[in-house]
C-alpha cells in the first residue's frame, strides 16, 4: 500500500509512521530524516539544505524530488511504503503523481493527522530524539526514565536545531500556507481520510489503521 501522512510539524506523523512500518513490513519514507541525515554526513545536498531547515523553510523542490525519486527507486519501496514529511506543497504532490504514473503506481490513501495548534506548540517544543535509535520522547507528555537518556538503548536524547520557538512558529505557518492546501488535494482524488492526533499513541494508531482498512 501507498501511503501519505499529512498533519502540521508535532502531529505525530513521524511515531504514526514508524508504527505502520513496523505494522505493514513497508518502509516508512520521511523527508525530514533524509535530509538530516545528508546534513549530518555534510553532502553537497545537506550543505545546500541546511540553511533553509535551519530557518525553519521548505528546501527546494528540486533537492527534495531527486532526493525522494531515488528512495522510491530502492528494492524496500516496491510493495509500498509511508511518506512521512512528503508532500509538501502542490508542485511536490504533483511531481509525486508523476514520478509514479511512470511506472504504473499511485497513491492509495491519504491520512491527515489532526491536532489543535497549543497542543502542537507544547510537543514541539518538549520533543526529544535519540541520536543513536532514533526513539521519540517529550519532556511534558512521555520523559525518558532518565533526563536526556534514551530508555531502550541508553543513547543521549537530543533537542532538534529546528525545535527552537522561532523556527518552531516558522515551520507551523509554512505548514499552514504550503502543506495544509494538500488536504483538498487528496479530498479531490477521493484519497483522504482525516483523524484525530490526540490521546494515546496506541489510539491514534488504531484510527490511522481503520482508515487504511476501509
Ligand atoms: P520534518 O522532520 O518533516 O519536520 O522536516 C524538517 C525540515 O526539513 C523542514 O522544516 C524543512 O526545512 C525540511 N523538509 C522536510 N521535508 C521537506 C519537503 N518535503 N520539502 C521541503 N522541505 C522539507
Amino acid at each position: 500500500m501507498r501511503i501519505v501522512l499529512l498533519g502540521a510539524p508535532g502531529s505525530g506523523k513521524g511515531t504514526q509512521a514508524k508504527l505502520l512500518m513496523e505494522q505493514r513490513g513497508i518502509p516508512q519514507i520521511s523527508t525530514g530524516d533524509l535530509l538530516r541525515a545528508a546534513v549530518s554526513a555534510k553532502t553537497a545536498l545537506g550543505l545546500k539544505a541546511k540553511a533553509a531547515m535551519d530557518a525553519g523553510e521548505l528546501v527546494s523542490d528540486e533537492i527534495v524530488l531527486g532526493m525522494v525519486r531515488e528512495r522510491l527507486a530502492e528494492p524496500d519501496a516496491e510493495r509500498g511504503f509511508i511518506l512521512d514529511g512528503f508532500p509538501r506543497n502542490g508542485a511536490q504532490a504533483a511531481a509525486l503523481d508523476a514520478l509514479l504514473a511512470e511506472i504504473g503506481q499511485d497513491i492509495d490513501r491519504a491520512v491527515h493527522i489532526q491536532v489543535a495548534f497549543d497542543e502542537l506548540l507544547k510537543r514541539l517544543t518538549g520533543r526529544r530524539t535519540c541520536t543513536q535509535c532514533g526513539a521519540l520522547y517529550n519532556v511534558y507528555f512521555s520523559p525518558p526514565r532518565q533526563e536526556g537518556v534514551c530508555d531502550r538503548c541508553g543513547g543521549t536524547l537530543m533537542h532538534r536545531d529546528d525545535d527552537n520557538e522561532q523556527t518552531i512558529s516558522r515551520r507551523l505557518r509554512v505548514y499552514q500556507e504550503q502543506t495544509q492546501p494538500l488536504v483538498d488535494y487528496y479530498q479531490a482524488q477521493g484519497k483522504l481520510a482525516t483523524v484525530s492526533g490526540s490521546g494515546e499513541v496506541a489510539d491514534i494508531l488504531r484510527r490511522v489503521s481503520e482508515t487504511l482498512s476501509a
